[in-house]
């Protein structure tokens, strides 16, 4: 009875169902879809499927009961509570769910289980079509060393290395030797760059084999390594292939990802700049041999590394679904990605020859993400109390959330993909830049001024890509705040936005309070007449308004500021510090959180977000291709007791020296210590996991564990104390 009661609220979930593993008859075409994922990419695949009369069944975790991919489908049926492999990733429960919703297809976008050749072949034998390649396929092409194997006799260019079975120490060892350093050791099941450990020297070998070892055991269960030729100055370029079931295969040119932070693209663009159309069309050839040596079908991509040094390039890997990064590639062949991929897996040829299609133009892919640069680029959780995003025929905003949304902790902390088209490279980036100045988002860190830096930086202009790109720049694009000329540039621009800020709130809390009063609706006109009438104005009034710089060093200058109101309706700002300018500023507010502001003879569109939290507010403001964010403590709330308790937001000195806190939210899936144990200077701790990402915490200094509490499978919340390291 508790079952059937259980299969009855299960059912109401869904609109429709039908009970019974389909069998299709062979012109069966698709219908209806289930997509087994979530976030942008599960939007991004049922745009397309709207389009084309498709309908669209989507799966959800408790997390994202009311997200936009929900709200987006025709159907929509959880499939389990929020850790991904209790629903994301549980095989049996979305087949369930897709056999129950009628659907005759299941897509799985990337990430989840996108690359389970089981899972593929589990679709197939419910009598789902998997839209995607053949299970045998993803099987051949998930081992790194079996992959290179099957492109070696295929006779594709590989990495010098050794990819063989035979892994005892000193065979390897002699491989290495063989090769020659600096030798890369990489794991054979691994991804995201989990295990991997460059090796400069014969004599470091040993200990990084063993090591590296271990970390596969740990993070793929499977404790194979394959060694390569460490390329010291490489750029990631990958080749868009599509084949279908009737062995035609073409590619859709390239996309260079060079630009990574944690071995992870964060911008892409297509075409691959300062390449010659003969290494384009050599690469593109590569990749077509490459899937046909696998009897590919459907969407995939053959990445390969180039050596800037000596113009070679080698293949790394196939990744055998739909990439992040495939919109890139749809913009300059004007075509449509996942329409293709419908159409292969109804059986349908290629609606293109090789000849026909040609590039046209440039584009760029920017990944929004809720992370906090200055940390390391770690992921941030939050609440996206405002979010607007740039709206043009020539950009692609491809997002899974909306304004008010959460990004939890349990998935991965993109908040969108920006694409942009331009006729040439210089077009694109410039469009780049302009949406990304135009891209608002308040509520939690993101990585937006940062994206902004590299697309502002010269050789990122050039072209001149590698994937050591954001280590080599980084005094550009970490802009220390402590001594440099820019750091005083940055710091009188927050001024003078800190006293648009200030105008505009004032002028808003007028505007309000003039609508709230019995007359309030009919002063309005009153308000904007010149000379303005004002209510309730005070001479003279304060504020501090708090302003951290997001690649500084964590530190945080508080502006002081006095507003007094001028009979012109003018706002004269002046800070306290000596000498500092004198801003007269006037604020016309114009809706929602929109404002004009004119100072010294220029006026300026500004936009406003703010929010409160925990008796501090927010604040955000975006002028031109600038974005500052203020935090103001709301004094009149605040008793005494409490102003003196206030600290800046960044101030560490409240927690004792040796207190180390989490540096981001996240669930403890390591505790490697005891209290009392004795630990050098950064011994790994405990470890913590979040968004796909694990992130070891290690002990500041030597000397003895206390107060270490947290256990396995325990959620911490970013900035909680996890333990301290005393002298004894
Ligand atoms: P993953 O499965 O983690 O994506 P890859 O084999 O694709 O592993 O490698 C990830 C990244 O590591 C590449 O994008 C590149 O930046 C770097 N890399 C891989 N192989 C080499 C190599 N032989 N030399 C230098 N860098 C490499
Ligand atoms: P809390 O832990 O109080 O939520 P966060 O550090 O997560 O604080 O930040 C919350 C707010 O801070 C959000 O408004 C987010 O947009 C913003 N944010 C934090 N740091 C920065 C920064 N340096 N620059 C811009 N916005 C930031
Ligand atoms: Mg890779």
């Amino acid at each position: 009875m508790a079952s059937l009661m259980l299969l009855h609220r299960k059912l109401r979930t869904t609109r429709s169902f039908h009970f019974h593993v389909r069998v299709r008859s062979f012109s069966e075409k698709i219908e209806k879809i289930v997509i087994a994922n979530r976030g942008e990419i599960a939007c991004r695949i049922m745009r397309t499927a709207k389009r084309l009369g498709i309908r669209t069944v989507a799966i959800y975790s408790d997390a994202d009961k009311d997200s936009l991919h929900v709200h987006s489908a025709d159907e929509a049926i959880r499939i389990g509570p929020p850790p991904p492999r209790l629903s994301y990733l549980n095989a049996p429960s979305i087949l369930d769910a897709a056999i129950r919703s009628g659907a005759q297809a299941i897509h799985p976008g990337y990430g989840f289980l996108s690359e389970s050749a089981d899972f593929a072949q589990l679709c197939e034998d419910k009598g789902l079509t998997f839209i995607g390649p053949p299970a045998s396929a993803i099987r051949d092409m998930g081992d790194k060393s079996a992959s290179k194997r099957i492109m070696g006799a295929a006779g594709v260019p590989l990495v010098p290395g050794y990819h063989g079975s035979e892994q005892d120490i000193d065979k390897m060892k002699f491989e290495a030797d063989k090769i020659g350093y600096p030798i890369l050791i990489k794991p054979t099941h691994g991804g995201g760059g989990k295990g991997m450990r460059i090796v400069h020297t014969p004599d470091e070998f040993v200990e990084s084999f063993l090591a590296s070892q271990r970390e596969a055991a740990a993070s793929f269960g499977v404790n194979t390594i394959l060694l390569e030729k460490y390329i010291t100055r490489p750029r990631h370029i990958e080749v868009q292939i599509f084949g279908d079931k009737h062995g035609n295969v073409l590619h859709l040119y390239e996309r260079d990802c060079s630009v990574q932070r944690r071995h992870q693209k964060i911008i892409e663009e297509a075409p691959a700049p300062n390449i010659s159309s003969d290494f384009r069309a050599h690469l593109g050839q590569t990749a077509v041999s490459a899937a046909k040596a696998v009897n590919y079908y459907n969407a995939g991509t053959v990445e390969f590394i180039v050596d800037t040094v000596s113009g070679q390039f080698y293949f790394m890997e196939m990744n055998t679904r739909l990439q992040v990064e495939h919109p890139v590639t749809e913009m300059i062949v004007g075509q449509d990605l996942v329409e293709w991929q419908i159409h292969v897996a109804n059986g349908e040829a290629l609606p293109l020859s090789q000849s026909q299609v040609p590039i046209s133009g440039h584009a760029f892919e920017a990944r929004i993400y809720a992370e906090n640069v200055p940390k390391g680029f770690l992921p941030a959780t939050g609440v996206l109390h405002h979010y607007r995003v740039p709206v043009s025929s020539t950009v692609r905003v491809e997002t899974g959330v909306k304004e008010g949304d959460t990004v939890s902790m349990h998935y991965d902390p993109m908040i969108a993909k920006l694409v942009v088209h331009g006729e040439n490279r210089d077009a694109a980036l410039i469009k780049l830049k302009d949406c990304l100045s135009k891209f608002q988002v308040a509520g939690l860190p993101t990585n937006i001024n940062f994206l902004q830096n590299l697309a502002n930086h010269r050789a990122f202009g050039n072209g001149n890509v590698e994937t050591h790109f954001i280590d080599n720049h980084k005094e550009d694009l970490f802009v220390d705040t402590t001594n440099s000329v820019s750091a005083k540039e940055a710091y009188s621009a927050a001024r003078l936005s800190a006293s648009f800020v200030a105008a505009c709130l004032i002028e808003k809390e007028h505007v309000i309070l003039a609508r709230n009063t019995p007359e309030g609706n009919s002063l309005l006109p009153v308000w904007y007449a010149s000379p303005p009438f004002r209510v309730h104005h005070h001479a003279k009034r304060t504020m501090e308004l708090e302003w951290d710089n997001e690649y500084g060093t964590g530190s945080s200058d508080v502006l002081k500021l006095t507003i007094t109101y001028q009979p012109d309706g003018r706002y004269l700002i002046e800070t306290e510090e000596n000498g500092s300018p004198v801003s007269e500023v006037k604020a016309t507010y114009v809706e929602d959180d929109h404002f004009k502001v004119e100072a010294d003879g220029v006026s300026n569109s500004i936009n406003l977000a703010c929010y409160t939290k925990e008796q501090i507010r927010h604040i955000h403001i975006w002028q031109g291709s600038s974005h500052h964010y203020f935090r103001e403590k709301l004094g009149l709330e605040l008793s005494e007791d409490e102003e003196s308790q206030y600290k800046p937001k960044f101030e560490t000195s409240a927690n004792p020296p040796g207190t180390v806190v989490a540096p981001m939210a996240g669930l403890v899936v390591k505790v490697l210590v005891k209290n009392k144990s004795k630990v050098e200077e950064g011994h790994p701790v405990l470890v913590l996991e979040a968004m796909k990402m694990e992130h070891v915490v290690m002990a500041p200094s030597s000397g003895y564990v206390h107060g270490l509490q947290a256990i396995v499978g325990e959620q911490v919340s970013d900035g909680s104390i996890l333990f301290s390291v005393k002298d004894q």
